[in-house]
């Protein structure tokens, strides 16, 4: 009897034990295989992300491009049919600068500000030279400390992409009242709007960048040779407009794009050919959403972490109908300056530079 009942008990254990290791087993499993499925789909939302991200970027720029050709004809109808009444008055009124079309003339009284007043109303050629002499004058004063070499010192980069548009003259006499400067990663415009605020963005000593002539993804990512095209035409009308060779470049979409047909790697490797740096952001205003945030949220959107980097860049756009962002870069600036061992500066070729993941796993 006491045979058969220790045979049962020790049966018992057994099971016992069994049931107990299958527990433990069980779950250890089941957090593990979740985190794994967890991952997993965490990676695939990230890469969905930026997905959305360059898609937004490229309908945001499309969408902009629509608003100003509209503009324009609007624009141009307008004169079309003003033309008739006053065109004389203008002729005569604005003197013989080097400007020869009269709607030139008409807007380089807007762009130099309200400094030059009435009596010196001489080409923008030399408004553009004695302003540079004044920032000269004032950055060799400062040529003792450079912050940037500061490895304790927060270095926020502003940049501004796919401009210029109107809202281009705005945000430069925003930085100029708080004597900060940025860096405009610009797209190829022609006619004296954009090609004034041009000479605007290197007199009042800020970066030019290239963000490629056309920004069309479906030409400059479809081969190394189409991309080279467009970058070359970009770099050829900066420095046909303002007499300097931009050494700066930001890929649209980002360098981590996932619509380039290229290997972006061959890109960059073009690019950095070309003794070129690329730079992409760390924090991005999202600002190039269709619908639009309001100002405050595109401040917050954009200081957004800054206490973890040493070395910040700001993606904003400076393209027609980002007034929201114009809006909002004066809170930026503030709340940004109120920061403790945090500087503003523009990119220059000390930067380091902030680059997203490549292409170069796929292949
Ligand atoms: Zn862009």
């Amino acid at each position: 009897m006491s045979d058969l009942e220790s045979v049962s008990r020790r049966k018992r254990v057994n099971t016992l034990k069994k049931l107990i290791i299958l527990l433990l087993v069980t779950l250890l499993v089941i957090p593990i295989v979740m985190c794994i499925l967890m991952f997993v789909r965490m990676t695939s939302l990230e890469k969905e992300l930026r997905e959305m991200h360059t898609q937004i970027d490229q309908i945001a720029f499309e969408q902009s491009k629509y608003r100003e050709t509209l503009d324009n004809h609007m624009e141009q109808d307008k004169q079309a049919s003003a033309a008739a009444g006053d065109a004389k008055g203008k002729v005569t009124g604005e003197g013989n600068g080097n400007l020869t079309q009269e709607g030139s003339a008409q807007t380089v009284p807007e762009q130099s500000g309200e400094g030059q007043a009435d009596g010196q109303t001489e080409s923008d050629g030399q408004t553009v030279v004695a302003q540079s002499d004044l920032v000269a004058k004032v950055s060799t004063a400062e040529t003792q400390y450079n912050p940037e070499l500061d490895e304790n010192i927060r270095k926020v980069y502003l940049t501004f992409d796919d401009g210029p548009s109107e809202n281009t003259d705005e945000i430069l006499d925003i930085l100029a009242k708080y004597n900060v400067k940025g860096t405009f990663f610009i797209v190829g415009k022609e006619g004296d709007m954009a090609e004034d605020a041009m000479r605007r963005i290197v007199a009042e000593g800020h970066t030019i960048g290239m963000h490629t002539y056309s920004h069309k993804y479906s030409q400059i990512y479809s081969s190394v040779d189409a991309f080279a095209e467009d970058f070359l035409k970009l770099q050829e009308h900066i420095y046909n407009v303002v007499g300097v060779r931009s050494n700066y470049f930001r890929f649209p979409g980002g360098s981590s794009n996932e619509v380039s047909d290229v290997d972006i790697t061959e890109l960059i490797d073009w690019v950095h050919g070309q003794g070129i740096e690329y730079y992409d952001w760390n924090s991005s205003g999202d600002d190039a959403v269709g619908a639009g945030f309001d100002a405050e949220t595109i401040v917050d959107n954009c200081i957004r972490g800054i206490e973890k980097y040493k070395v910040f860049i700001v993606l904003l756009h400076d393209a027609k109908n980002k007034q929201a962002t114009v809006e909002a870069l004066p809170m930026l600036i503030e709340k940004i300056q109120a920061m403790e061992n945090t500087v503003i500066l523009p990119i220059t070729e000390h930067t380091v530079p902030i680059q997203h993941t490549t292409k170069e796993t796929e292949e």
